[in-house]
């Protein structure tokens, strides 16, 4: 089994203040899964990122930090408003999908799973191997969830990736962003970063960027922080750029891709 994430970076254009998909992207996406699935007999996951769906309307109702009790109907408002513009990516991602001929069904994650304090407690996923055991590709996205502490909180889809992994116990699981994997700091404002090829600790990007500041690094701390805890596990996994033609398919083949693999071991 592999669990294979697609970055919401890749399916959207995320600095847009529009929900706009990157149909081309999308498609190509798709037919190398296509090919892949063709190719060789496996069982896949898709998690997807939310994007310029989720990441927006997420910011402006504040999801995730605690309010006064007057808020509550206006929050939870909000909850659906965001529940509702994942949905619509997922429809678009799973509509491209279908289009290439892949039993994709979409699960998502605010109708069964909830968090405490901003981390998945509890998430039945019976249905997602049963959907796989009669050869389905299970779809889920980064979502809103029920937080028992503090209402509703957002699970990206780094988090799903880390939670299914944990309990289904793949044979991989791979992480398609649009840079080529982990640097020592960001690629795309440092030219003179430098790229790991394996990442076995927080530590590495600390003493190299001399900084902690999660600003600064944008998404991919969040990223490593749950992989690192499913390397604690011993599930070792992949960072690629899924932006390079050809990547997804080599990846799922098991073939040599460039890409930062984020383990504990050395
Ligand atoms: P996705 O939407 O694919 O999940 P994000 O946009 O959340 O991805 O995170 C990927 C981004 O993280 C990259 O585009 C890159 O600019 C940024 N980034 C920040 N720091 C680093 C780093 N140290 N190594 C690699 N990428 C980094």
């Amino acid at each position: 089994m592999i669990i294979l994430k697609i970055g919401g970076s890749i399916l959207t254009n995320k600095d847009s203040k529009t929900s706009e998909v990157d149909s081309s992207s999308l498609k190509r996406i798709a037919s190398e899964i296509k090919d892949s699935m063709d190719n060789s007999q496996k069982q896949l996951i898709i998690v997807h990122g939310a994007g310029s769906f989720g990441h927006p309307p997420a910011k402006k109702h504040r999801i995730g930090e605690e309010f006064d009790r007057k808020l509550y109907p206006q929050k939870r408002l909000g909850f659906c408003e965001i529940q509702n513009e994942v949905k619509k990516l997922n429809m678009f991602v799973c509509e491209a999908f279908i289009n290439e001929g892949l039993p994709v069904i979409a699960l998502s994650a605010s109708s069964f799973i909830t968090a405490t304090d901003k981390r998945i407690t509890s998430g039945n996923l019976d249905l997602f191997k049963n959907y796989l055991s009669k050869g389905f590709i299970p779809v889920i996205y980064g979502d809103v969830v029920l937080d028992d502490d503090l209402e509703f909180c957002v699970i990206s889809g780094d988090q799903l990736i880390q939670y299914l992994a944990k309990n289904l116990n793949p044979d991989r699981v791979v992480m398609g962003t649009d840079v080529d994997g982990v640097y020592n700091k960001n690629p795309k404002t440092h030219d003179d970063a430098i790229f790991f090829d394996k990442f076995t600790s927080l530590e590495d990007l600390d003493t190299l960027e001399g900084t902690t500041n999660v600003d600064v690094t944008g998404g991919m701390v969040g990223k490593i922080k749950e992989l690192l805890d499913l390397a604690d596990l011993g599930i070792e996994s992949k960072i690629i750029n899924a932006e390079v033609e050809g990547n997804i398919f080599k990846v799922l083949e098991d073939k040599e891709v460039k890409g930062t693999i984020i383990s504990r071991g050395n």
